[in-house]
C-alpha cells in the first residue's frame, strides 16, 4: 500500500488570469519504530504511521493550459488522491478564475472533478499557513538586503496581504477566515508585462525582468532635477532625482520609441508600476491602521529591484512608520491555501 515517490498524493491548482500554479505533494507512508516514535513524538511507546514526502511548486502560462494537463497526466496521482466516493472520480481542490473556466476541460482530459475554493479565501488561507507553520518565510529588503523577519504568532494580525497578480488585491486580514478585500488596483502585474511585451518586443516575462536589470529609467523619466535645472526643490523634500513623472522625458524630444533602447523602458516601467503599488499599498494601510504589509504574486518573482522600489515606496510614504514584508513562496499563496482546504 506503499505509494510511489513520483506518484501525487494531493494536488491543488489555482489558475490565473495569466500562470495556472500547481502544489503537489508527493510522499511514502512510512511504519515508525517504537524508538523512533518515542524519540520523535511521544505517541506511549505505540508504532505510527507517518507520511514523509515533498511539497512540489511548479508553474505553467494560464494560456498553455494544455501543457499544464499533460504535466499532471504525466505524473499521474496516486490512489491515496482524494476521490468522489460516488463515481471515483478525483477530486482535486481548485481556485482562481481558472477552476471555473477549465472545469470541463479538467473533467474531459483527466477525469478531474475540480472542488472549487475561493480564491480570497485561499490567498489568504497560503499566507496565514506561511506565516505560521513555515520559518524563514517572511522578510524585509532594504538596500538590498534581505532580513527575515521572526513572525510573533500572537502578533500577526491584523495586517494588509498586497498580492500582485495580473491585478492586484489588497486584503485587510484580521484572523484565520477573517479577511475583506478592502482595495485594489488593475495596474499590476498584467500590466507591467502587457505594456513591456509591447514597448520592447520581448517573448518572456524572464526577458523582460532581464532587460530591466540593464536600462536606466532616467533617459525615460522626467525627474524633478530635469524640471529645477537639476538642482533639488528643497522645499517639498523632494530631490533632483524623484521621479516627477513616469515616462514623461519622452514628451520633450524627437525620439520615437524605436530610439530609447528597450532595457531603460523595461525599467522605466518596473519601476512605474512597483512604485505605484507600494503608494497605493501604504495608503491602505493607513486608512486601516496596519502596520505590517506583506506582498505575494508571482509579479515580485524576488527581484531586488521591484522589492527595493517597493520598499522604498512604502518607507517614502509612511516616513518610515509602516514596513514592507515579502514572503518566500509568494506566488503560490492561493495554490497553498487551496492545498490546505484537504484539512478541512
Ligand atoms: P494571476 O493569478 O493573475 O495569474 P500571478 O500571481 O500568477 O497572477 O502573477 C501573474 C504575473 O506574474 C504576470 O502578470 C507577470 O507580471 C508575472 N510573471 C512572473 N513570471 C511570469 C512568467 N513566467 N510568465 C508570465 N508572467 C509572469
Amino acid at each position: 500500500d506503499v505509494q510511489s515517490d513520483s506518484q501525487i498524493s494531493h494536488l491543488a491548482l489555482d489558475i490565473g488570469g495569466t500562470l495556472a500554479k500547481l502544489v503537489y505533494f508527493c510522499g511514502n507512508k512510512k511504519l515508525l519504530k517504537n524508538d523512533e516514535v518515542q524519540s520523535s513524538v511521544k505517541a506511549g511507546g505505540r508504532s505510527r504511521t507517518i507520511i514523509q514526502g515533498k511539497l512540489h511548486f511548479t508553474k505553467f502560462e494560464t494560456s498553455k493550459i494544455d501543457e499544464c494537463v499533460a504535466f499532471i497526466n504525466r505524473k499521474q496521482l496516486g490512489s491515496h488522491h482524494p476521490k468522489d466516493l460516488d463515481n471515483d472520480r478525483i477530486v482535486v481542490k481548485a481556485t482562481g478564475g481558472g477552476a471555473f473556466k477549465f472545469a470541463d476541460l479538467f473533467k474531459e482530459k483527466l477525469d478531474f472533478c475540480l472542488d472549487k475554493e475561493d480564491e480570497m479565501d485561499c490567498l489568504v488561507a497560503g499566507a496565514n499557513f506561511l506565516l505560521k507553520a513555515v520559518n524563514q518565510e517572511a522578510f524585509t529588503y532594504i538596500g538590498g538586503q534581505k532580513e527575515f523577519v521572526q513572525i510573533n504568532q500572537d502578533d500577526l494580525y491584523p495586517y494588509l496581504l498586497v498580492n500582485i497578480g495580473s491585478g492586484v488585491s489588497m486584503i485587510k486580514v484580521d484572523g484565520n477566515g477573517k479577511f475583506e478585500r478592502v482595495s485594489g488596483t488593475s495596474l499590476g502585474g498584467g500590466t507591467f508585462w502587457g505594456l513591456g511585451k509591447l514597448l520592447t518586443k520581448c517573448n518572456s516575462f524572464d526577458e523582460l525582468l532581464e532587460l530591466s536589470h540593464q536600462g536606466n529609467n532616467r533617459v525615460v523619466d522626467m525627474l524633478v532635477g530635469d524640471i529645477y535645472g537639476g538642482t533639488d526643490y528643497s522645499k517639498m523634500g523632494l530631490s533632483s532625482t524623484a521621479i516627477a513623472s513616469s515616462f514623461g522625458k519622452t514628451i520633450s524630444t524627437n525620439k520615437v520609441l524605436e530610439n530609447y533602447r528597450t532595457e531603460d523602458l523595461a525599467r522605466s516601467l518596473l519601476r512605474m508600476i512597483s512604485n505605484n503599488i507600494g503608494q497605493l499599498a501604504y495608503l491602505t494601510a493607513l486608512r486601516f491602521g496596519l502596520k505590517r504589509i506583506f506582498f505575494g504574486g508571482f509579479f515580485i518573482r524576488g527581484q531586488s529591484y521591484t522589492m527595493d522600489t517597493i520598499s522604498v515606496a512604502v518607507h517614502y510614504w509612511s516616513k518610515g512608520d509602516a514596513q514592507a514584508m515579502f514572503l518566500r513562496h509568494e506566488g503560490f499563496l492561493g495554490a497553498l491555501g487551496a492545498f490546505v482546504n484537504y484539512n478541512k
